[in-house]
């Protein structure tokens, strides 16, 4: 519900709904927005899950996953080639793997037929990323990176904004505002976390805000995604997480799956095994059956 304020703050006013972000905007109580990407539909009463490992290591493990969570009802394959890594420095494993790892996508995608999310950093890369590219993710740290966003989104390819984990839910419209002005209407927004005080666990960064979930679908029609992996950064939490967000009116689950997650090249803390995953899809379902939704497994 828009609050009545007459200046600008941190939540949504009435008068942002109107001016501020009126495409991204809901018309009515009922407005949701419904699309299709690479055969999987987006806002409706379907939940599709993209899983994947964080980075694309290498092209044996990028398929391996791809043949392994399409296997368990995943309809795309997440995994980053260009990484927003947190540190400058380099090694053998913590490598980004870039036009590789474009091109790797490719081969899972050729070979499995499953569709694609990867993030795209800078727009020098767009023309590359969007060959193989599905969905091209904006990462949490370029929320507010308006000049790649209002570029992404000319390319018309499907945009997934990730929710800076220091952003209000106004924030985070005004971003998706700036793709849908450029004529782009199949953007789904991600929460993956929120920075707070109490985390419960020293190596947790972030606390899952499910609270947005039902926040923005009261003010925008477009689908939230919601990603419990980055939010926990803790493999045991991710399951009751991905339940809740399910339960919360999620749109989409975004998980990191890895065939050996203590060894991924990047946040071994969080990515879950194939057996896990498939454990938590079937679970999942479940959930989504009481809110009268639908998982990937049921299409598979
Ligand atoms: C990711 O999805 O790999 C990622 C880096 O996420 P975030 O932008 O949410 O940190
Ligand atoms: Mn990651």
């Amino acid at each position: 519900m828009a609050i009545e304020n007459k200046a600008p703050g941190k939540d949504v006013s009435s008068e942002d709904l109107e001016s501020k972000f009126p495409l991204a905007a809901k018309k009515s109580a009922d407005h949701f927005s419904t699309f299709e990407i690479a055969g999987a539909q987006f806002g409706g009463g379907h939940i599709p899950v993209f899983a994947g490992p964080n980075m694309v290591e290498s092209e044996e493990l990028i398929v391996e996953t791809a043949t392994a969570v399409k296997a368990s009802g995943a309809q795309f394959l997440r995994g980053g080639a260009f990484k927003p890594l947190s540190f400058p420095y380099r090694s053998a494993k913590y490598n980004e793997t870039r036009e590789d790892g474009i091109r790797w996508l490719g081969t899972a995608k050729k070979e499995t037929g499953i569709g694609i999310i990867t993030e795209i950093m800078e727009e020098r890369y767009l023309d590359l990323v969007c060959e193989v590219a599905d969905i091209l993710q904006i990462g949490s740290r370029n929320m507010q990176n308006y000049p790649l966003i209002t570029a992404a989104a000319k390319t018309g390819k499907p945009l997934m904004i990730k929710r800076h984990f220091g952003c209000s839910l106004r924030d985070w419209l005004g971003a998706a505002e700036y793709a849908m002005v450029e004529g782009n209407e199949k953007i789904i927004l991600c929460e993956r976390g929120v920075t707070a005080p109490h985390t419960h666990k020293d190596s947790s960064r972030f606390l899952l805000d499910l609270q947005v979930v039902p926040a923005a679908k009261e003010v925008t029609h477009l689908p939230i995604a919601v990603d419990p992996s980055h939010a926990t950064f803790w493999r045991s939490w991710v399951k009751p997480m991905a339940l809740a967000s399910v339960a919360s009116g999620a749109d989409a689950i975004m998980l990191e799956v890895h065939p050996d997650p203590e060894n991924s090249a990047v946040d071994p803390l969080q990515p879950i095994t194939f057996e896990a995953f498939e454990d938590l899809m079937v679970s999942m379902e479940g959930i989504a059956q009481v809110v009268d939704r639908t998982m990937g497994r049921t299409l598979s």
